[in-house]
């Protein structure tokens, strides 16, 4: 869409934010089963500048400043919840704290999923001076570790073979793979994000397994035929870092190795993935996390119930404002990204899109 039309749009439909997040508050009264709620879904924070920024999809960022803008941007229409807190507050029936004070505000939680270091770096400082919380959902097989999910590892991989040169093996195993997704082999374009992105979405069609085995074969081959350096630095946070982050950060659960939850996914490892996390976080921090979040948003019948059993609640990745009656195991929550929501307009016009997606 041309620069000029995006602005009108975005300009029309912050205003309709602004009216929708007030009436929705208005509403509620404070009363928990009722209650609205809104929840912002975030992954990474990092600075512009960051080099950790140059393997990473467009969807999965926002900067610290942007971050800032946004929670100063809601401040006066939504009141800060705990997402852990609405839960209970929910699942007893009771009206949640401060609710009873008159506060009509719309209710608002704020997560951020998988266990990124830049959390502890860039988004901690931001939540504390606005004096909100977050709840951290952790992959617990990631944390402490050097290893990365396969989309960060595909687009690394895309981003080192555009440097290689025709006959590598690695170069002529990521073009057979590119190739196996439907996607057109362009090695011209390997280092641009959109093409990176259009291959990890086609990717999605193999299961987690068989990504992993041809990324590890890839680097293998990389390290064995090239003079590329593989040096990384820490990108996952370490269980030493989770705990200082409390009581900013509620950690919630993300399975152990970010296992897709879809029905391709063996039963018996899904309920695995559900009981190594839980445990993890147990022992590590002492507490059961009673939230769960859907790795991708996938979910089969199984692993919905496997959860249902496991946890008090659950966030997709589905669009939309939480409303009473809503399933509390399907909780709706809305994306924000830096290309899309980095003025007030833009992130105000995307919650309203976003919300809009649901009915609200
Ligand atoms: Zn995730």
């Amino acid at each position: 869409m041309k620069a000029l039309l995006k602005n009108i749009r975005d300009t029309y439909q912050a205003k309709a934010a602004r009216r929708l997040l007030t009436r929705m508050g208005g509403e509620t009264k404070g009363d928990a089963n009722t209650q609205p709620l809104l929840i912002l879904m975030y992954h990474r924070v990092l600075p512009e500048q960051d080099e950790r920024l140059a393997f990473e999809e467009p969807g999965m960022y926002v900067t610290p400043e942007t971050l800032s803008m946004q929670l100063k941007t809601l401040q006066p229409l939504v009141r800060f919840v705990d997402l852990g807190q609405w839960v209970k507050a929910r699942r007893e029936g009771r009206v949640l704290e401060g609710g009873e004070t008159g506060d009509n505000r719309l209710c608002c939680a704020i997560t951020f999923d998988d266990g990124w270091l830049d959390n502890y770096e860039f988004a901690m400082p931001v939540l504390r001076e606005h004096g909100a919380t977050a709840t951290i959902f952790l992959a617990t097989g990631f944390i402490g570790t050097g290893r990365t999910f396969w989309p960060e590892q595909l687009n690394r991989l895309l981003k080192l073979a555009a440097a290689l040169g025709p006959d590598s093996r690695a170069k002529i195993g990521l073009e057979e793979f590119i190739a196996s997704t439907g996607v057109k082999p362009d090695s011209t374009r390997y280092a641009n994000k959109e093409y990176a992105a259009e291959v990890i979405a086609a990717s999605k069609q193999f299961t987690d397994a068989q990504i992993y085995r041809f990324l590890d074969e890839s680097f293998e081959h990389l390290t064995q035929d090239s003079e590329l350096t593989l040096e990384q630095g820490a990108e996952m946070l370490d269980w030493h870092q989770v705990k200082t982050m409390a009581p900013t950060f509620d950690v919630g659960a993300h399975t152990v190795n970010h296992l897709r939850l879809n029905e391709a996914a063996d039963p018996a490892a899904v309920d695995a993935e559900l009981d190594g996390c839980i445990d993890a976080i147990q022992s590590h921090l002492g507490a059961v996390p009673s939230l769960f979040c859907y790795p991708n948003g996938d979910v089969s019948k199984h692993a919905r119930e496997a959860v249902e059993q496991r946890f008090a609640a659950a966030v997709t990745t589905g669009n939309g404002i939480n409303q009473a009656g809503d399933s509390l195991f399907a909780l709706k929550r809305i994306g924000l990204h830096e290309d899309a929501s980095n003025t007030p307009e833009s992130f105000l016009a995307k919650l309203y899109r976003g919300a809009s997606a649901s009915g609200a």
